[in-house]
């Protein structure tokens, strides 16, 4: 649910940015803003600035920067309703009841979507004991899945029947509109009903607090036109993305250690000895969408994929999305066998217990990954490699983390350590100087190009939102549209609405129109620049070469991906008009 926006800037406007963050990080004033040390990375010399004028934060060190909405939800890891409520709490202020009735028709859809997936959850049940079950049973045996397992996870079966599920729920009542936002059930063109999962060994994904949500189904025929897996789609009861298979087991972890396994029989073999505390995804890549659920759980994740290219992929994927959101990372590599499962099989509980527990850090991991892609017999490759290992090991926070890797990265390449620290420092201090750029091989040209136009635009946006006089000058000039990013034409379009509305621009405001946070961190950088309006005949030639370079990209863009003849035309014509442009401000 969402309250209004007026709501929201009510919030906003009572609860001022200085103070509230002041409470976390002492802050001093200077000149027209305040400063303080960065509380979102370490720092010795403060590059955190608050303004109150525009009532956002911005640190120059770690890019951080957003409204006071922006900077509670990081700090105290809360959500944005959660935030809202914090707020609003702070300055006593009443939020109004949420909108009951819609709420409540969608409560009484999920009720019913929730009863039918606990009815079709136990006919699959009952299905896996009938002589059509056999295949699934045989499969469990093979797979060594005892009955007590079998049972605790709710493991069934759907029968080779197209529309089992589709009859079993008309005959309990319900209607065809109900039954198809369940997801099991699916209408053909011409109008008949078949279900989603046939002949396949069923398990029922089930959330925190205990129900059956959606449902994971394995092929069993091995017939090579049906997916090996297939999952239910999205439901108003279910989100692939936020949810977790087993999570309902494994939340009770002791020590706030989960295990992310990439398949369900991984999770149940791993329960089978004893290990409890392990979740898979659900038919989709690890993501961030799924760091909120598991950070209720956890502070430490052990990635244990399969052996293969996937699953190493998998797992250097993973790393940064946890450690980004300060989750401590382990990596497990199977060896001389596919997957958990195999393993457990072939070397037996004990040995994969000790395996477990000689998880390596995901340094270690991605450093051996990197090795792979080098010859360090070759001494210009390995100097690359010597820079890639740099690299990792620099975003590494404590300084005695780091001096561990380079002892390893030394004894690895044969570089000496002091080389090493070297390379380490200067990425440091790069990093301090600007926001982090992907450390990748490209085409420099390029890159200083593409910085060009982002610095543009953004200099442009913030000449238009904070100076009416200029706007006024720039207008029939520049169009929200020439700023080609999303997230830029809709705040320049913004901007232009305000003004052409007589409304004042309050910068915080503006930033919380965007409903995505790294959209409101994007707008709020805008907002937070440093920009010298001291020497006006300057500012002058240097917004004109700004929109210059603004529309030329623009037009280019035109040019090269617009299909009709006259459109292109008029935008060769009128790139060269703006070449010659000069705008007297
Ligand atoms: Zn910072």
């Amino acid at each position: 649910m969402r309250y209004s926006d007026d709501i929201i800037e009510e919030v906003r406007f009572g609860n001022d940015i200085v103070e509230v963050i002041n409470s976390y990080t002492p802050l001093k004033q200077r000149g027209s803003s305040y400063i303080g040390l960065c509380p979102f990375h370490k720092e010795s010399t403060p590059s955190f600035s608050v303004s109150p004028d525009k009532q956002l934060y911005h640190c120059f060190g770690c890019g951080a920067s957003g409204t006071v909405f922006n900077f509670i939800m990081d700090i105290e890891n809360y959500d944005f309703l959660d935030t809202l409520k914090y707020l609003a709490d702070r300055i006593n202020y009443q939020l109004p009841s949420p909108n009951q009735k819609t709420d409540d028709k969608l409560l009484e859809k999920k009720k019913i979507l929730y009863d039918i997936h606990k009815l079709v959850a136990k006919k699959f049940y009952e299905n896996l004991l009938t002589p059509q079950g056999d295949i699934a049973r045989e499969y469990l045996d093979n797979r060594k899945i005892k009955q007590n397992v079998r049972t605790k996870f709710g493991l069934g079966f759907s029968l080779f029947k197209k529309d089992d599920i589709y009859t079993f729920l008309k005959e309990k009542g319900y209607d065809d509109n109900i039954i198809l936002e369940s997801g099991l059930v699916i209408k053909s063109k011409n109008n008949t009903f078949f279900d989603r999962f046939f002949g396949r060994l069923m398990f029922p994904i089930i959330d925190t607090q205990g129900r059956v949500i959606a449902f994971g189904g394995r092929d069993l025929t091995n017939n090579k036109s049906s997916a090996k897996y297939l999952n239910s789609p999205d439901t108003p009861i279910f989100n692939k993305s936020y949810n977790l298979y087993s999570i309902n087991i494994a939340k009770n972890t002791k020590n706030k250690e989960l295990i992310l396994v990439e398949g369900y029989i991984d999770v149940i073999s791993l329960y089978q000895i004893g290990i409890t505390n392990v979740v898979a995804a659900l038919g989709t890549a690890f993501n961030e969408n799924h760091i909120k659920l598991l950070k209720k759980y956890a502070n430490k994740v052990i990635l244990l994929f399969d052996s293969d290219d996937a699953g190493i992929k998998a797992t250097l994927r993973a790393i940064p999305i946890l450690i980004q959101n300060g989750i401590y990372v382990k990596v497990v590599q199977i060896e001389n066998a596919k997957d958990p499962d195999e393993y457990i099989k072939t070397f037996g509980a004990n040995n994969f217990i000790k395996f477990l527990n000689n998880a390596k850090s995901y340094i270690s991991f991605q450093i051996e990954q990197k090795m792979k892609e080098y010859n360090l017999n070759d001494a210009i490759q390995k100097v690359d490699f010597t820079k890639e290992v740099s690299n990792i090991i620099s975003s590494l926070e404590s300084p005695v983390e780091r001096d561990v890797f380079i002892d390893e990265a030394s004894a690895i390449t044969g570089i000496s350590k002091d080389a090493i620290l070297q390379e380490i420092n200067l990425i440091l201090s790069n990093n301090e100087k600007m926001p982090k750029i992907e450390n990748k091989r490209i085409n420099k040209k390029n890159n200083i190009q593409n910085n060009k136009l982002e610095e543009a635009k953004q200099s442009i946006m913030y000449i238009l939102a904070t100076n009416l006089n200029i706007y006024n000058k720039l207008k029939k000039y520049i169009n929200p549209e020439d700023f080609i990013d999303q997230v830029y034409v809709k705040f320049v379009s913004l901007i232009y609405e305000y003004y052409e509305n007589n409304l004042p621009i309050y910068p915080a405001e503006i930033t919380l129109k965007f409903d995505d946070i790294e959209e409101q961190k994007k707008i709020s950088k805008v907002f937070m620049q440093k920009i010298d309006f001291s020497n006006n005949d300057n500012l002058e030639k240097i917004i004109n070469d700004q929109v210059k370079i603004i529309k030329k990209a623009y037009f280019d863009k035109v040019i090269l991906e617009e299909k009709n003849i006259e459109i292109v035309q008029k935008a060769l014509k009128d790139k060269k008009l703006f070449e010659n442009l000069y705008i007297n401000l």
